[in-house]
């Protein structure tokens, strides 16, 4: 048994349905010599079933669940990691693992899911895949079509370094204790052929901008851009001037990002 308070600070939802955790597992489909990386392993429900696949590192902030979780592993290829995961340098800290390729497979605590994901990107470690349950509404907005209104600049993001797929929707009924909230499993893939950006922090600063006031025009979002020259790539591509962030796709960004500096 296992003494521990749910605590909703910390977006402590947690699985109790072996199916779902098994078919996760399946859709990551871990080759072997890979290392896991897991957010928020709670009380291992899903662990339990990565560590039978490969190494896993594990970040869980709830230092209450680090007795009953050393434990019940303590004879697994798991390392924990009790601290706030959005703290830490996960370059350090796969440094010392020798593996071929990376994962992430996890349950993310909801309210801090874009965090998560920015920070993941913005390590550039070299991630082969990724398998998250996240909120379903959220899942939609990272794998959103341009030009619907789910469609941010966290959309061109990931659709940049990956190839996006909704895999399945979890009812609140798999969770102990029950979200007021659907889930969806979504998967990452690496992109192999990765559209050619010169400059990804001159990229990703032009993608955000673009996006600042959803709104507004890009015209009015890149008011401190020499807007000019971007309209010419707008027209280059049969594009008006008074589009919107949401109705460009991925490589018209990069074609932006590529031919402007700032
Ligand atoms: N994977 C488990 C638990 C998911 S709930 C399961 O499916 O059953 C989300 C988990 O993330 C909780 O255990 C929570 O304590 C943990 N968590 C929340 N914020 C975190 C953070 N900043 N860093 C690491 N873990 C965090």
């Amino acid at each position: 048994m296992i003494d521990h308070n749910f605590k909703k600070k910390f977006g402590q939802n947690f699985l109790q349905d072996n199916n779902i955790i098994r078919k996760i597992v399946e859709t990551a489909n871990i080759e072997k010599d890979s290392l896991i990386i897991e957010i928020g392993p709670g009380r291992g429900a899903l662990t339990k079933y990565l560590v039978e696949k490969a190494q896993v590192l594990a970040y869980e902030i709830d230092i209450e669940l680090k007795d009953y979780l050393e434990k019940e592993f303590e004879n697994n290829t798991v390392d924990f990691i009790f601290e706030d995961f959005l703290q830490r340098n996960i370059k350090d800290d796969i440094k010392k693992y020798k593996y071929n390729k990376l994962y992430v497979v996890a349950n993310l605590p909801y309210y801090i899911t874009t965090p998560i994901i920015t920070k993941l990107i913005e390590e550039k470690i070299d991630l082969e895949k990724m398998v998250i349950m996240v909120q379903k509404e959220v899942g939609e907005r990272f794998s959103a079509t341009k030009g619907t209104k789910d469609y941010s600049s966290i959309t061109v993001f990931l659709n940049y370094f990956f190839k996006i797929k909704k895999e399945f929707i979890v009812s609140k009924n798999a969770f102990i204790p029950k979200p007021n909230v659907d889930s969806i499993i979504i998967s990452l893939n690496k992109k192999e052929n990765k559209p050619n950006v010169i400059d990804e922090n001159h990229f990703f600063k032009l993608v955000r901008d673009s996006f600042k006031q959803k709104r507004k025009t890009l015209k009015n979002n890149l008011k401190d851009y020499d807007f000019e020259k971007v309209y010419e790539i707008l027209k280059r591509n049969n594009l008006s001037e008074s589009v919107r962030a949401e109705e460009l796709p991925l490589e018209i960004f990069v074609e932006i990002s590529n031919n402007f500096k700032l």
